[in-house]
């Protein structure tokens, strides 16, 4: 495909400082999964190389350096831009995914007729059923209310199986806290237009986020992650995606007004945050009085609420779950129980029991302390 690199270099800048990243369904513990980029180029040769064999995410931030870029502190990144995410579930695709992986386990070449025959029904199902239809109409209506509301539509990408990405620029700018604003729109809008693929756990860890690479393949498919616009139809978007060819793009048609709206949100959230630790801590200092020492150890006691966790981490002192919050939508385990409570990565929410009681069952304090008048403790 002729001019991905010099789309990159629009679409990301001319030097950066970013993640490339290839998640993967291997058992290899020792495959490398994550390599630093600075240029156009340094992408080009990972995407050339990982195309439809793993998959290919890039940071959705550049960093600024490579001293931040190992650190992660988002005061110094250069945030000029919002991503969002649409995706559909389908159990279908899910049973023949579950298949794929439990083969690709054991590299992408294994059992190679068998895979490919996993990969085209999934292609089919997206080609000829239209699974990614409602995604893609969803990102389509998202374009034309964005630009209503701030001057310019983002720019829309199919993903490659049943999602669409949508991104917009704008002028880089500083934020208190971009996941909490960012976070806040998304969920006004999900709510307001009804957006059912709209995943809002993209935009709770927007700084810590990965993309997938426009012009990569997609591992499960073979299909390419291509731009598409409001006026093409689900099938022009699929040939365009089987047949790819690099479309000219300018950074400054996609450059909204986003950042003022953003900024107005992260002046309230700071301040509603502000009165919210507040709160907090009279509310701890509550359950401390009512039951200093009751629970000692908060991963035997989320064991005994949440079973098994996700990830263990002896040595760390340290277990992680998938956020059991109802307004979070968790696909990794960002929740981290360590012995004296929890804290989640993804929605920032924390505490000790008490609180994860009141939070997870919408118990007031009082409820939990009557709940709690015959448990021996933990
Ligand atoms: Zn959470």
């Amino acid at each position: 495909m002729r001019g991905v690199q010099s789309f990159y270099r629009d679409f990301y800048g001319h030097e950066f400082f970013r993640h490339f990243r290839r998640p993967p369904d291997l058992d290899n513990k020792k495959f490398r999964i994550q390599f630093a980029l600075k240029n156009s180029k340094n992408l080009l040769l990972h995407v050339l190389r990982n195309s439809g064999h793993h998959p290919c995410f890039t940071h959705v931030y550049d960093h600024g350096s490579w001293d931040n870029l190992k650190r992660g502190n988002s005061r110094r990144m250069v945030l000029d831009r919002a991503f969002f995410d649409f995706d559909v579930s389908n159990t279908q695709v899910k049973k023949i995914k579950n298949l794929l992986l439990s083969l690709r386990r054991h590299g992408p070449v294994h059992e190679r007729d068998q895979q490919e025959e996993l990969k085209e029904k999934i292609r089919e199902l997206i080609i000829n059923d239209n699974i990614a239809k409602k995604a893609i109409d969803e990102a389509k209506d998202f374009s034309m209310n964005f630009k209503e509301l701030f001057g310019k539509e983002p720019i829309l990408f199919f993903s490659g199986c049943k999602g669409a990405h949508a991104y917009t620029f704008f002028r880089a700018s500083g934020f208190k806290n971009l996941n909490r604003a960012g976070a806040w729109f998304a969920e006004n809008i999900k709510k307001s237009k009804s957006y059912e693929c709209l995943d809002l756990a993209v935009n709770l860890d927007a700084l810590a986020r990965l993309s997938r690479t426009p012009y990569s393949k997609h591992q499960l498919t073979g299909l390419t992650v291509v731009p598409f616009s409001v006026e093409d139809s689900y099938d022009e978007i699929m040939e365009k995606s089987i047949n790819p060819q690099v479309e000219a793009f300018s950074r400054m048609d996609f450059t909204s007004n986003f950042h003022e709206h953003l900024k107005r949100i992260d002046l309230v959230e700071s301040y509603n945050a502000k009165v919210e630790k507040t709160r907090e801590n009279k509310e701890m200092a509550t359950s401390q009085t009512y039951n200093s020492g009751l629970v000692n150890d908060h991963r035997t006691f989320f064991r005994s609420i949440m079973g098994t966790p996700e990830r263990e981490y002896p040595e760390k002192e340290y277990v992680m779950y998938r956020c059991p919050l109802k307004s979070h939508e968790d696909r990794k385990p960002s929740f981290m129980v360590h012995k004296n409570g929890y804290q989640c990565y993804g929605c920032q929410k924390k505490g000790n029991y008490w609180q994860f009681l009141k939070d997870y069952y919408g118990w007031r304090d009082e409820d939990v302390k009557s709940r709690l008048k015959n448990f021996n403790g933990c």
